[in-house]
């Protein structure tokens, strides 16, 4: 049996006409499913004798909402969701006034071992497909009765690990049946696997490009990043401009502040350096603790003091906003107190 949500419309269509129907019942079909209807008998203008044969080759490959938790300060969502096979992941809604966001996984689990990452904390247990990673969107967006406008791959998982399923992700997404997102309104998080960022930048890609960097030297991310060993800062930042050049996309660069790894004034003095010059933006993470580890958020001050010392540099900085502080909201900490609940 196959994911229906892993075809495109071509190949739905293609699939039609292989089996002696029209082509266009796969627009049919998937028009159904983006409306929430996910039983094949169910969709009203499709005759019997198709479903049947449908019912035959296909599944719908909708996650179950397991639970779902709602933040009274902010609206945010997050839900963890259940697939056929028992995996789960995470999917978080945030709601801004400028339109609904949601930041959805592309692995079960990770095997990058970033030290203050909870999702990575037993490896990659699968990729997720290209329909998994959509599915998301959908049965987020159905529960909300709400269109979601913009989507960041910053759930768990590396997305440039899993970079032929992305990539098939970003086209379906596009789709102007279903949820027709641009990629403009696509932020892909990585840790930064260079030659994948070469080849996403070849294929003249206008998603936004966010680089995990989280320190300014190889020395101190490979104590956090063990991708550090494999690709140098410098090897991730040509890859970067190339990204530039061709894309005229700006970075994000990524920086989770951890007290007394990467906080300091200096450090920040040193970030500015090294990015002077770019097209890019910072983005400060106050690092979320979590049990497994011993890594602390530095205080509110410090925090204060970084971000301004790059303003003072010339370099275009924000601190993420937290949201839904109240539930749990961030990196794979659902996920996994579920899953020991259960054990
Ligand atoms: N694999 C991708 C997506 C990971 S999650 C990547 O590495 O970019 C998105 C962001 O959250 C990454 O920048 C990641 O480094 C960061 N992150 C992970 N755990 C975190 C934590 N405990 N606190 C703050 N940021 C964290």
């Amino acid at each position: 049996m196959e994911n229906i949500l892993d075809y495109t419309l071509e190949e739905l269509s293609n699939w039609m006409k292989d089996n002696g129907e029209s082509a266009f019942r796969a627009k049919q079909v998937f028009s159904w499913i983006y409306k929430g209807v996910w039983i094949f008998e169910e969709m009203k203008n499709i005759p019997k004798s198709i479903g049947e044969k449908l019912n035959n080759h296909f599944y719908i490959g909708i996650p179950k909402i397991i639970e779902k938790f709602e933040s009274d300060i902010d609206g945010t969502q997050k839900l963890l969701l259940g697939f056929k096979d028992g995996n789960l992941i995470e999917s978080v809604i945030m709601r801004y006034k400028h339109g609904n966001s949601i930041c959805i996984s592309t692995q079960v689990g990770c095997r990058m071992g970033c030290t203050f990452c909870a999702s990575t904390l037993e490896g990659r247990i699968r990729n997720l497909t290209s329909g998994e990673i959509l599915a998301q969107i959908i049965v987020a967006q159905n529960q909300l009765g709400e269109r979601i406008s913009n989507v960041v791959l910053m759930g768990s998982g590396e997305p440039l690990d899993n970079y032929d399923n992305v990539t098939k992700f970003l086209e379906l997404v596009n789709a102007d049946y279903g949820l027709n997102i641009g990629q403009r309104h696509i932020t892909l998080s990585t840790c930064g696997i260079v030659p994948r960022i070469y080849e996403l930048a070849d294929k003249e890609s206008s998603i936004t490009l966010a680089i995990s960097l989280h320190a300014y030297s190889d020395e101190i991310r490979k104590n956090i990043m063990p991708v550090a060993n494999k690709y140098t800062i410098k090897e991730v930042l040509d890859a970067c401009k190339y990204y530039v050049d061709k894309t005229g996309r700006r970075i994000t660069y990524e920086y989770a502040l951890v007290s007394g790894i990467n906080d300091s004034a200096d450090d920040a003095k040193s970030l500015s350096k090294l990015l002077r010059g770019m097209l890019c933006h910072v983005n400060l993470i106050p690092v979320n603790e979590i049990k497994e580890n011993t890594l602390k958020r530095p205080s509110k001050k410090i925090i204060e003091d970084f971000e301004s010392i790059l303003k003072d540099e010339g370099i275009e900085v924000t601190v993420r906003r937290e949201m839904g502080n109240d539930i749990n909201a961030a990196c794979g900490q659902l996920r996994r107190s579920y899953i020991e609940t259960q054990k």
